[in-house]
């Protein structure tokens, strides 16, 4: 059995996206600038594509910018609104838990001038609201929170958020890569100015994604040339991938509901068969996306479990980096603040509306057996020690 929980990772192109997406690979092949009808043609598939983003996130078709992907959706509304912001203020807040594409770019910018405050999180992974509305200040020119977290599926209270902000005449963007498709989005009613997506989290292809602008938000390009994407983001269009995109979109929009409430109830059965079976496991983050389970067994290894899981052919991932042979934690956890051999036992099970409860039951049946094995085998000091002698997993 090949059971795939890595879907905050990357999802499957879902069939019905791929049969949108197949015609761009063929008889629709024309460039969407040209002015004869290959273009016009292409055009308007393009253009529908964008209204069913926007209907996806209750904004309008011209608020929505095709990308490459999350990177660059992130990277064009940080440096794009700073660029073109008049005001003069050099101060960004962020959060100590945001996905890389956030972190390594505001931590860029600081190298650069600007001053950075990265608010923190606590022992849940909820953020410290008190200290973001302290760190507002008149000199703070943009504030980038995640909706939803990637590695923990904690989710933010942006509405919130945004309107502390906008109040003080802050330009706001939030990551909402793992948020789209998996909650439901209304930028009418959330005031955020700056919004990304990427496609190959929520069942389209990798290399495509979005940014939202809200009317009336400046934005510099970072990609020069010609006038796409209305002069916002040179180059050619993906048009295979926008067309996924949009259809992807659609089909979120219509199942969301339903599929939320079937994926939430097997993630629950994920966690209660886990907590039940496997002494010395804890949930990381509470108020989290209905798919994530991030779940840490005490004195073992993260990557030892993932090695042994793909065995029986189950796909899942840590919360910590194998990086030049030492296994540091996941900043994310670090910053939550979980213990050192809680979070080096880190697993992040991600699920989507393709697994079955079946899949479920395997992860169930096997993760108890993969524990004992390895705490039998703990290289943590006292690890072994504590364990010894007391059955650690009830199957
Ligand atoms: C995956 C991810 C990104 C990056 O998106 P890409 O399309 O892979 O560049 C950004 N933010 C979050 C929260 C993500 O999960």
């Amino acid at each position: 059995m090949n059971v795939y929980l890595d879907n905050n990772a990357t999802t499957m192109v879902a069939p019905e996206v791929f049969a949108a997406m197949q015609p761009f690979f063929g008889e629709f092949y024309g460039n969407p600038s040209s002015m004869h009808r290959f273009g016009g043609q292409v055009g308007r598939h393009v253009d529908r594509a964008r209204q069913q983003v926007a209907d996806l996130l209750g904004a309008e078709p011209d608020e929505i910018i095709f990308t490459a992907g999350g990177s660059e959706g992130d990277n064009l509304a940080i440096k794009g609104a700073l660029e073109a912001m008049k005001s003069g203020r050099r101060h960004i807040i962020t959060t100590r838990v945001e996905h890389p594409a956030v972190r390594v770019t505001c931590r860029w910018l600081r190298d650069h001038g600007f001053r950075l405050t990265e608010i923190p999180v606590d022992r849940e992974g909820t953020l410290d609201m008190e200290r973001l509305e302290e760190a507002l200040t008149p000199d703070t020119a943009l504030v980038s929170v995640m909706w939803a977290n990637n590695e923990t599926g904690v989710v933010f209270p942006i509405e919130h958020i945004a309107r502390l902000a906008k109040a003080r005449g802050i330009v706001v963007h939030t990551d909402a890569v793992q948020a789209a498709g998996k909650l439901p989005i209304d930028l009418k009613q959330v005031p955020v100015d700056l919004l990304t997506i990427s496609g190959h989290k929520l069942h389209a292809p990798k290399g495509v994604g979005a940014l939202y602008v809200r009317r009336g938000t400046r934005i510099t390009p970072q990609i020069h040339g010609g006038h796409q994407e209305g002069g916002k983001r040179a180059g050619t269009e993906n048009v295979p991938g926008i067309v996924g995109l949009g259809r992807a979109a659609e089909l979120a929009a219509e199942t969301m509901a339903e599929e939320n409430d079937r994926v939430r109830a097997l993630r629950d059965r994920l966690e209660q068969g886990l907590l039940q079976n496997c002494a010395g496991a804890q949930v990381n983050g509470r108020n989290r996306l209905p798919n994530t389970l991030n779940i840490s067994f005490e004195f073992i290894e993260g990557e030892s479990i993932l090695l042994m899981l793909d065995e029986v052919g189950v796909a899942a991932s840590s919360g910590s980096a194998c990086s030049s042979g030492s296994l540091e934690p996941s900043h994310v956890l670090r910053a939550m603040g979980v213990p050192f051999t809680l979070a080096h036992g880190s697993v992040r099970f991600s699920l989507s509306r393709y697994n079955t409860e079946q899949e479920i039951d395997h992860v169930i049946e096997h993760m108890p057996g993969i524990v004992t094995r390895l705490r039998e085998i703990s290289p943590f000091v006292g690890g072994a020690a504590a364990w010894a002698g007391k059955s650690t997993c009830n199957v």
